[in-house]
């Protein structure tokens, strides 16, 4: 084997989340990662059902490749599937050109400091040195950078390889340069949120991508992330509020005093003296940003998380926090010997919802309640699922409860009852609620898939709710849908806010 020197620095990767949460002392539900550059939550399209055709042909091989999900990316990036090379992301498309463009001795040229470490990585690999683009027999340019965001000229030398793994966060593309020795290489694993399914591809003239296939692997994706990316190009995602995320994240970083860098993806980079005091600061505080030598790098998630950053920033940098709306909010997490639920709710929501517990049946569920509820909820977590559902599902509801409780505060204003009448096919559920304060349930679903009916219980006990559900049907999966639907329509119209009183004769709930 040919020695690769004493200067070849591997690719490394980020430490796992458990090894960080043991650093931090903390549990891994606490850990909010800002180092991945990757999407807040997987596309909807990401479910069994995408993949279940996938895994019915598990044991065959994809005999001729996969032409469905490179017409789709060809159609999605405007040239023909023969331009289209697949990849298992765009690290192995980089790989694949550095290899393909470069051999031993040849030089190889890379975007100047800071800039994606895999580049350099690549070059090395192929026993190529790093040079200038002008002697070079490949030149590889990151548009937009990571780790700044920044969107820099593109070089004149050919060939050129355009990594544009963060291309849908600014619509910035080298594609019309692809008959000019210009190869763009790009990804699912940003704006579609697929990084855990290896999915890249490159584009390149027809007869470049026919040598770059040539030198690929037969079968670089697996049909089950092949599925995964077809489903996920042809529901294309809406990264605007990302984008506007990321500058709000930006405008926020300016008042504390800092000089975010402008960006142009869905990060920003902060240069500050002593990186690693300050995201290990941050790590005590479960909050994992990227150091660099020069600065922090903070992927962009959601406002909610963020404003987690940006407050533990403030008080890691000792500047004052910008004042923030209070709102009906809650972050808890409910540790058992049995499971760990970690559960983020806001009462006014958007129809942000994801429930992620591995109790398949009540994960949906607890979602329809929550979305039609009218909440923004995430929560996830794992249990003891091989001994069934129980625990699992028990606990995701007393967390979720628990985490309602807590955002209602003194309960101050709310309308307080509420009632809801859903249909579902053949099933009729009607749910009534009291937001009091006392939990007593009555619960009679005519036919019931497992724990629907202890699911809801539970909800309602560690909630403090009264919670009236009737449903009927013939299918228990309707049954119990309708009900958790009926439910969440009730929760929506108790949860109104109505006046500043507290809604009780009593003047407490
Ligand atoms: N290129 C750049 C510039 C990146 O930042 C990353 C991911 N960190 C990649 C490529 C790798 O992407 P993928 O997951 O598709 O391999």
């Amino acid at each position: 084997m040919r020695a690769l020197g004493p200067t070849f620095r591997p690719y490394e990767w980020a430490p796992s989340t458990a090894d960080l949460a043991e650093a931090a002392g903390l549990e891994p539900v606490e850990i909010v990662r800002f180092d991945g550059n990757v999407a807040a939550s997987p596309p909807r399209s990401a479910r069994p059902g995408a993949i279940a055709g996938a895994l019915a042909r598990v044991h065959t091989y994809p005999h001729g490749g996969y032409p469905d999900l490179v017409d789709a990316i060809a159609g999605y990036a405007g040239v023909e599937p023969e331009n289209v090379v697949l990849g298992a992301g765009a690290d192995d498309l980089i790989l694949l050109c550095a290899r393909a463009f470069g051999g031993p001795g040849d030089v190889v040229a890379v975007p100047p400091r800071p800039t994606y470490s895999l580049f350099a990585v690549a070059a090395a690999l192929t026993g190529a040195v790093l040079g200038e683009g002008h002697e070079a027999a490949v030149t590889f340019a990151c548009r937009p950078n990571n780790p700044t965001g920044s969107l820099d000229p593109l070089p004149e030398d050919r060939p050129l390889v355009v990594d544009e793994a963060y291309f849908e966060y600014c619509g910035e593309t080298a594609t019309p340069l692809l008959e000019d020795g210009v190869v763009v290489i790009r990804t699912f694993s940003k704006a579609f949120g697929l990084a855990g399914a290896r999915v890249g591809y490159a584009l390149a003239d027809a007869e470049t991508a026919a040598e770059l296939n040539a030198r690929q692997a037969p079968a670089p994706i697996s049909t089950i992330s092949a599925a995964l990316a077809l489903a996920a190009i042809s529901d294309p995602p809406d990264v605007g509020l990302v984008v506007e995320e990321r500058d709000r994240m930006a405008e926020e970083l300016r008042a504390l005093g800092l000089e975010p860098e402008p960006s142009a993806a869905n990060f920003v980079f902060v240069r500050i003296p002593e990186p690693r005091t300050v995201s290990d600061a941050l790590l005590r505080r479960g909050l994992v940003v990227r150091t660099l030598e020069e600065g922090i790098r903070i992927s962009v998630l959601d406002r909610e998380d963020d404003d987690l950053l940006l407050a533990a920033l403030a008080d890691v940098l000792d500047r004052p926090a910008a004042a923030r709306p209070v709102g009906r909010r809650a972050r808890l997490v409910r540790a058992t010997a049995e499971t760990r639920i970690a559960v983020r709710l806001g009462i006014d929501g958007s129809g942000l919802v994801r429930v992620s517990t591995g109790a398949g049946l009540y994960d949906h569920l607890l979602e329809q309640l929550a979305f039609h509820g009218g909440l923004d909820l995430v929560l996830e977590g794992a249990g003891d699922l091989e001994t069934g559902d129980h625990h699992t599902a028990e606990d995701a509801a007393i967390a979720l409860g628990q985490a309602l409780d807590r955002a209602l505060g003194d309960r101050r204003g709310i309308a307080r009852f509420g009632d809801g009448v859903v249909p579902m096919d053949d099933a009729l559920a009607r749910a009534a609620v009291d937001l009091g304060g006392r939990a007593a349930t009555e619960i009679r679903l005519e036919h019931d898939p497992g724990l629907a009916r202890h699911v809801l219980e539970s909800f309602a006990q560690s909630g403090r709710l009264a919670l009236h559900v009737e449903s009927t049907g013939r299918d228990d999966h309707h049954v119990a849908e309708a009900a958790f639907k009926a439910t969440g329509r009730a929760l929506r119209a108790a949860l109104r806010v109505e006046s500043n009183e507290i809604p009780s004769t009593k003047g407490l709930l």
